[in-house]
């Protein structure tokens, strides 16, 4: 069996929040794999195209993070890549309700598949995508959440 995790989000964009997990993942996994989805019911800053440039330009001296898109559910794209691991971030009780109910569903869908949910830093747990996007819309600056050497322009 490999070693290997998938991490499957939205990562519109990807975050200091998101990065924190990828990072604790390593010590884990011997390879995370960042998902992003195609989402459609999700409101989009960044193409699905420039999410991955982005998460790809971040990790581009770790051979162990590549990102790549997917549509469709995350347990077939797991399964697809043939990975026993779905790795997932967990900020508060908010997020661990949201994850144990995908966790059920995947669990009787995709039994093979296991999911490891990681707790964020806790200076961190204030940052979301939809905080970033919110203070681009209100013309502010959101370098400061995303990690360093990212200039959101660039991708926009
Ligand atoms: P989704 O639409 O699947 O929730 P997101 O891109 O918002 O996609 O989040 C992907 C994963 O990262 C989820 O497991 C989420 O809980 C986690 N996550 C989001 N923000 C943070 C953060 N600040 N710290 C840790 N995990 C986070």
């Amino acid at each position: 069996m490999n070693r290997d995790a998938l991490f499957p989000g939205s990562f519109d964009p990807f975050t200091m929040g998101h990065k924190a997990i990828v990072d604790q993942g390593l010590r884990l996994f011997d390879r995370v794999i960042v998902g992003v989805g195609a989402n459609t019911d999700k409101r989009g800053l960044l193409t699905v195209e420039n999410r991955v440039r982005l998460i790809n330009d971040i990790y581009a001296g770790e051979q162990r993070v590549m990102a790549m898109p997917y549509h469709g559910l995350t347990g077939d794209f797991c399964r697809s890549l043939g990975l026993s691991f779905l790795l997932r971030g967990m900020r508060n009780t908010v997020d661990y309700e949201y994850e144990r109910g995908i966790m059920l569903v995947n669990q009787r869908l995709f039994p093979e598949i296991t999911t490891v949910l990681l707790f964020t830093p806790p200076e961190y747990v204030a940052v979301s995508s939809s905080t970033i996007r919110e203070l681009l819309d209100f013309g502010h600056d959101p370098t400061e959440l995303m990690p360093k050497n990212i200039d959101l322009k660039n991708y926009m």
